[in-house]
């Protein structure tokens, strides 16, 4: 069954207001009873989604985890999961990897750090090393948990806790924090002493690909230090919201033709 039909955009807009003011705990709870195995939190190891995955652990330890290993990542996010698989013993975290071929492709194209040439390059980047290893693994779910909070940034304010994801195929979308602040994220992870990312402690407040992201200034929002050249460009990589770029969708076609599109090939 898909999700379309498991629900609909009226349902959703009524189930997040029925969440609104509970606990995050609340719509985990309903979501893992209400999706069994077909429920997946997606983890960037930031700490809103050691929070999740703590939360959602302790409710069910067979609770399915998975992030999108780029081929870019800091060695500290290898090291915390190996610290998650250590405090939540069989915890089913899944690495999963973007096609070899599509990488190499663009790799030979236009250079291993192609990101920093222009904001196109880097949407090609995190396109075909992010948003479509991910559209393919939410293909096998009915539902996701992200750890999205309005408070991150100007494009997540408007964010609900439970949404039709129109830009992976419909499939359900679970934002459990999104009433939580940064600092109420920070007071659970350190009573509830869940591993977190070691970087925090190096001044990031973000954390994504190594080469993508840097410390920050204490005054300086959350996501600046994510692709910090760049002016006037989003502060996303699309998996959390569809970027349109005439440039990025010629550069995609010209690598992989139509499996630019990864919902034809679903
Ligand atoms: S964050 Fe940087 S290295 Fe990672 S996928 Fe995006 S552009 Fe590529």
């Amino acid at each position: 069954m898909s999700a379309v039909e498991l629900m609909d955009e009226m349902e959703a807009g009524e189930l997040s207001i029925e969440f609104e003011g509970e606990e995050p705990q609340a719509l985990l709870e309903w979501a893992i009873k209400e999706f069994g195995d077909r429920l997946a939190i997606s983890t960037s190891f930031q700490a809103d989604s050691v929070a999740l995955i703590d939360m959602a652990y302790e409710l069910d330890p067979t609770i399915k985890v998975f992030s999108v290993d780029t081929g870019r990542l800091p060695q500290e996010t290898f090291d915390l999961a190996d610290a998650l698989r250590a405090r939540y013993p069989g915890l089913q975290l899944e690495l999963i990897q973007p096609d070899a071929q599509e990488i190499e492709g663009m790799t030979r194209a236009h250079g291993v750090d192609l990101f920093k040439t222009s904001v196109d390059m880097r949407l090609l980047c995190c396109n075909l090393r992010k948003v479509r290893p991910l559209t393919k693994h939410l293909h096998q779910l009915d539902a996701w948990v992200t750890g999205l909070r309005r408070d991150q940034w100007a494009s997540r304010t408007n964010i609900r806790k439970v949404e039709l994801d129109h830009d992976h195929g419909a499939v359900i979308k679970l934002n459990p924090l999104a009433e939580w602040t940064e600092d109420e994220v920070w007071d659970y992870i350190r009573e509830r002493e869940v591993p977190y990312h070691s970087l925090y402690d190096k001044g990031y407040k973000s954390i994504g690909c190594a080469p993508c992201t840097r410390a920050t200034a204490p005054d300086e929002p959350s996501r600046a230090g994510r692709w910090w050249w760049e002016t006037n460009a989003p502060k996303e990589c699309g998996i959390h919201c569809s970027i349109e770029s005439g440039g990025l969708e010629h550069e995609l076609h010209a690598l992989i033709g139509d499996a630019a599109n990864p919902e034809a090939h679903a």
